[in-house]
């Protein structure tokens, strides 16, 4: 049984004070459900005060990125280690906006997830086609080398997979459910090839301008085993909606 997973990645947003606030306003609505895991991931910044404020109710912390190596001289650059240390427990890996911005290749993305799997840490990793190649015809072609590359080496029960569309990230374009089911049945079935058995402890979260409207049918989607969230986790109000789409109060 795979429990869905609601994850809120923040990427550059938030200072300490508006996290704290944030959570302060969204653990009471959100605590005693069963039937999902909430996450959020914060700024490196915000993860002291973030794993302060989210102490005993339950909802995990993750980062954004980490580097691969344990320690050294890696200017500006953060450990599995430490990451563990904040009272993390999930890590994201391979995000669209690592891949685009700061270059990071599938090499680079398996060398991160295996170091913070080796620490402790799950690691999320994305994956997902940008438009053009979509149009080309190339989305299982992308999807399946991005995995296969990705996960070399990984332990199924410390993976989470997120698929994000890159045309459908922080656009207001959501996948329609028809793209969402036929990408997710792919994902799965590579799994199977990749991890057998073991890929059933893997869950499939979607990920591509996912809202307080849309979560409901996007969450009963099949194959769909939870969401990460970008903007619309920014605000308690939006991301208590998402998460009350899967979760049922005790
Ligand atoms: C994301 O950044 O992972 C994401 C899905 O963003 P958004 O929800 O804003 O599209």
């Amino acid at each position: 049984m795979r429990i869905p997973l609601i994850a809120a990645n923040w990427k550059m947003n938030k200072t300490t004070e508006e996290t704290r606030d944030f959570i302060i306003n969204f653990v009471p609505h959100v605590q005693n459900l069963t039937g999902v895991e909430i996450l959020i991931a914060p700024p490196f910044t915000s993860l002291a005060v973030a794993a302060k404020f989210l102490k005993g109710t339950g909802i995990k912390l993750g980062a954004q990125n980490l580097f691969y190596e344990k320690s050294g001289a890696y200017t500006g650059e953060i450990s599995p280690l430490m990451i563990k240390d904040c009272g993390c427990e999930y890590v994201i890996v391979g995000h669209s906006e690592r891949r685009q911005y700061f270059n990071e290749t599938d090499e680079i993305i398996n060398k991160k997830l295996r170091a913070a799997q080796e620490t402790g840490l799950s690691v999320i990793l994305c994956i997902g086609e940008r438009l053009e190649e979509r149009e080309r015809g190339q989305t299982f072609h992308v999807l399946e080398k991005q995995l296969s590359k990705g996960i070399e080496g990984a332990k199924a029960s410390q993976l989470v997979i997120a698929y994000e569309p890159v045309w459908a990230i922080g656009t207001g374009k959501t996948a329609t459910l028809e793209q969402i089911s036929e990408a997710h049945g792919f994902i799965r079935n590579v799994l199977k090839d990749l991890l057998k058995e073991e890929a059933n402890h893997v869950r499939i979260l979607y990920g591509g301008s996912v809202n307080a409207d849309n979560a409901k049918d996007i969450l009963n989607t099949k194959d769909v085993d939870g969401a990460l969230v970008g903007g619309a986790s920014l605000k308690p109000e939006s991301f208590i909606k998402i998460v009350m789409a899967k979760g049922v109060k005790k």
